[in-house]
Order: C-alpha cells, then sequence, then structure tokens
C-alpha cells in the first residue's frame, strides 16, 4: 500500500492541503496518509522547523504533498535566527528529497481565459508542462569565486545529469501530446551542445514515438508568450527554466491554479506553488485548485497512477467553471470549491 506524507504548513496549508486530502482518499482509497509538521507550527512544537519525527516519517514514504510554509512579514518567527525560520525547514526538506526535476504545469483552464494577461485567442487552451534541472548548472556548480573585480560561476551537466530529467521529460510526453522542445543555447554555449546531443542520444534510443525539438532559450522567452500553443513538454537546464517557469507561469493568470511536482529517485514533492497567504489564512477562502491538482501530478508522477490523475484534473476543470473562488473573480469558498471538485468526481469518474 503506498504511504503519502502530508506536510500541511503554515498560513493557508492547512486548509488546501485538507482539501487535497479529501481528494485523494476519494480517488485513491487504498493510500495511506499520514500528516507531519513543517515550517513555523513544527518550530512552535518542536523548536525545529524541519524536526526528525518529520525527517524519518518521509523514509518509507511514496510520496510528500506539501502545502505551503512561512508567515506574515510581521510574524514572530521573522525574529528567529534563519536557521530556525519557516523557510530553513521548506529548503531542508527540499535539500533531505534530492529532486533533480521540476515540473510545472502551465494550464489555462476552458473559461477562464479572462484571467491571463494573455489576449484570450492566444490564453485558450494552453496546455505546457516545463520541466526544469533542479540540481545542476550555474547555480550549483562548486567552481565558483568573486575576486577583486572579476567573477565566474560556471555552468557544468553530465551525461548521466541530462539522462535523468530528459527522461522525466520524455515519460510525461507520452501520457501527452508526445511533442518535447529541449531548450538551451547551443549556438553560444558548450554545455549546450552535450545537453543537445544527449537529449536526442536519449530521444533515440528509448522514446522514438516522442517529437523532438530543439530551441534557443532567448527564442522560447519571446514564443511561450506570443504562441505559447506550439508548446507541449519543456525541457531545460537550471537557469533557463527558472526564468521561463515565472514568465510562463503569469500565463494562466493567477497563483490559485498553479501545482507543481519535484523528482528525484526518492520519494517526490507535490506542492502548490503560492506561499502561505497569510492576509488570507483561517478565513476559509483560500482557493485550493492549485493544492488539488498537485495531489494529481502525487498520483501521475508519484505513483504512475495517470488515470486517477486524469480524474482529479477534469474535476477540477468543472469545478473551476461552475464555483470560481474569490481570486477568480468568483463567489465560492475553500469548501465550497472542494465539494464541487468531489461532487464532479463522482458523477463523471
Ligand atoms: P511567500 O513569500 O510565502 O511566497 P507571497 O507573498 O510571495 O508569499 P503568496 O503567499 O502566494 O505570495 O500570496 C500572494 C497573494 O496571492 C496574496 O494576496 C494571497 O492572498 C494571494 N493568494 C496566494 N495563494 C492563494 C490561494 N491559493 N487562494 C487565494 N489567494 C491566494
Ligand atoms: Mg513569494
Amino acid at each position: 500500500m503506498p504511504k503519502i506524507v502530508t506536510l500541511p504548513g503554515d498560513g493557508i496549508g492547512p486548509e488546501v492541503t485538507a482539501a487535497a486530502v479529501a481528494v485523494l482518499r476519494e480517488v485513491a482509497p487504498d493510500v495511506t496518509i499520514e500528516e507531519h509538521l513543517i515550517g513555523g507550527v513544527a518550530y512552535d512544537t518542536h523548536g525545529d522547523p524541519f524536526p526528525q519525527v518529520t525527517r524519518d516519517a518521509l523514509k518509507d514514504a511514496d510520496a510528500v504533498l506539501l502545502g505551503t510554509v512561512g508567515g506574515a512579514q510581521d510574524s514572530a518567527w521573522n525574529l528567529l535566527p534563519r536557521h530556525l525560520r519557516p523557510e530553513s525547514g521548506l529548503l531542508a526538506l527540499r535539500k533531505a528529497l534530492g529532486c533533480y526535476a521540476n515540473l510545472r504545469p502551465v494550464r489555462v483552464q476552458p473559461g477562464l481565459e479572462h484571467l491571463s494577461p494573455l489576449k484570450a485567442e492566444l490564453a485558450r487552451g494552453v496546455d505546457i508542462l516545463i520541466v526544469r534541472e533542479l540540481l545542476g548548472g550555474v547555480y550549483f556548480d562548486g567552481d565558483r569565486k568573486i575576486d577583486g573585480d572579476t567573477a565566474y560561476n560556471t555552468m557544468r551537466y553530465t551525461t548521466p545529469e541530462v539522462e535523468r530529467v530528459a527522461r522525466v521529460a520524455f515519460w510525461a510526453a507520452e501520457q501527452r501530446k508526445g511533442r518535447v522542445t529541449s531548450v538551451d543555447k547551443a549556438n553560444v554555449l558548450e554545455v549546450s551542445e552535450l545537453w543537445r546531443r544527449d537529449v536526442t542520444a536519449l530521444r533515440d534510443r528509448e522514446y522514438r514515438g516522442v517529437h523532438l525539438n530543439h530551441e534557443y532559450v532567448d527564442s522560447v522567452a519571446m514564443l511561450i508568450v506570443s504562441d505559447p500553443s506550439r508548446y507541449d513538454v519543456i525541457v531545460t537546464e537550471n537557469l533557463f527554466g527558472d526564468i521561463l517557469s515565472d514568465l510562463a507561469a503569469v500565463i494562466p493568470g493567477s497563483l490559485g491554479l498553479m501545482p507543481s511536482a519535484s523528482l528525484g529517485d526518492g520519494s517526490g514533492l507535490f506542492e502548490p506553488i503560492h506561499g502561505s497567504a497569510p492576509d488570507i489564512a483561517g478565513k476559509g477562502m483560500a482557493n485550493p485548485a492549485a493544492a488539488i491538482m498537485s495531489a494529481g501530478m502525487l498520483l501521475r508522477h508519484g505513483l504512475k497512477r495517470p488515470e486517477g490523475a486524469n480524474q482529479i484534473d477534469r474535476a477540477v476543470a468543472l469545478a473551476l467553471r461552475e464555483h470560481p473562488t474569490r481570486d477568480l473573480g468568483g463567489k465560492a469558498d475553500t469548501q465550497t470549491f472542494t465539494r464541487a471538485v468531489l461532487s464532479a468526481l463522482e458523477t463523471s469518474p
């Protein structure tokens, strides 16, 4: 029986995680769900934002569903030394799981095109999955220095690092439209030459059914907003992915609609990309859609149960159309929205 650890965390985290758990129980009733503390609430209870009991619970977890971590600007937690603040619990969690691929779907929900900063005709039907390499490249390479008026960082990748993240992208593409765009800067960077060569070789060896093309990152930055429908899965290295995923995240038009997954060799981490939203915490008005869709990603990528994930995606799309939450210009509160998802699951499984 698969085991999931939930870490609801702070702010609206517990509210949106409760919604996601209710949906998981409906779609995957055989899964064991164990709840633990992280962030500010973990500090309050254990004096540690990533306590040992939580670390231990992760050891035999198949996947981790995270809420949100952090408090308001003026929260007492912000007066603590840095290593005891809620956010350092989050960093320690990410480090402990060692995830090398970050996945962010960028989907404009049918009926919510008006929320997008793009013109409705451009926004309609946008459905991109960005797969960003998370542990390598210029952010992590040890070869770095600042010395007087000179400084450098290095972007370095090895074939195994490229292959493991590309494999995630190809696997995902096989369940989508079967297209991968690999993004690099191979006209000027040797590291991109290697990236391009290895991604191509992997496709030729193991994923011949997937259509692969290569584009330069500067060109993608333009096309992702001027012609987003051209993309299915985008795979890229850490720095390019950091920038492109934030750029693309504005397309759906609300933070409350953005789930994410981080995958490694151990348990994956699934979380909404929005923060703890202290301004609305405890009021029952948070939009749980991103957390619920993160639970969908957990089923798809963490437990390899794509049918359950598809069920959730369909139910969320329907609930968003019929009961939009306040951040989307509607009236539904957290409970009403969650009930709408649950009843959509029952009526159209
Ligand atoms: P952090 O520093 O934790 O990332 P932040 O201030 O950058 O926090 P959020 O906490 O995500 O960002 O909040 C930004 C704004 O969006 C807030 O006004 C918040 O209320 C709103 N918001 C974020 N998530 C949701 C949600 N799920 N439902 C409704 N509103 C949300
Ligand atoms: Mg933020």
